[in-house]
């Protein structure tokens, strides 16, 4: 058995216990350290007060499609490139930062006080990198706003219209109803 140096260990731990409080499951921290399987255990008992979640990891990649979860995912992944190529951060450094940047945007439109869960989880951001990492996404720029947004990979580049470029019919009838109440409000008052 190789001896483990105790100031690998040590980083390890502080490394796992950072993922641990921004809600990464067991398998994450699995992945990211070469601690046993006992110790994360323990750790993430110590950290979050409770067992860690048991079953499979959310598998799909067909959620990042989906009109708000690829909003959130996208300006995650710009982050995450970002630092990852601009700073000393790699891997699972990187994506703490990055995600702790997204948790910042993301709630920052409700005047920065979330206290829901955020859309975009740690783990789901983790398995975002992983599966650009194996090649079954990339960014597409959109054509309209020039912003890259998460897409499968080899789906053709040209013409491509992002999620807030094209909002699903849903979106846009809410928001068309909207305007038309506030314009009939209007009428109404006036
Ligand atoms: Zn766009």
């Amino acid at each position: 058995m190789a001896i483990k140096s105790v100031a690998k260990e040590a980083e390890e731990i502080m490394l796992a216990s950072q993922m641990v409080s921004l809600g990464a499951r067991l398998q994450v921290l699995q992945a990211e350290t070469s601690l046993s399987y006992d110790r994360l255990a323990k750790l993430y008992r110590e950290v979050k007060g409770c067992s860690p979640p048991k079953g499979m990891l959310p598998f799909s990649v067909d959620w990042f499609m989906t009109w708000l979860p690829n909003i959130h995912s996208s300006l995650f992944y710009n982050i995450y490139s970002y630092i990852h190529e601009h700073t000393p951060s790699k891997n699972a450094y990187a994506l703490i930062e990055a995600y702790k940047v997204y948790l910042e945007q993301a709630g920052a439109g409700r005047g920065g006080v979330d206290t829901s869960e955020p859309l975009l989880s740690f783990t789901r951001a983790w398995m975002l990198v992983r599966f650009f990492e194996s090649g079954l996404l990339q960014l597409s720029q959109c054509e309209r706003c020039t912003g890259h947004f998460v897409a499968h990979a080899h789906d053709p580049q040209k013409g491509f219209v992002c999620a807030i470029c094209r909002p699903p019919p849903r979106a846009g009838k809410t928001r068309a109803n909207r305007a038309r109440r506030t314009a009939e409000e209007q009428v109404v008052t006036v």
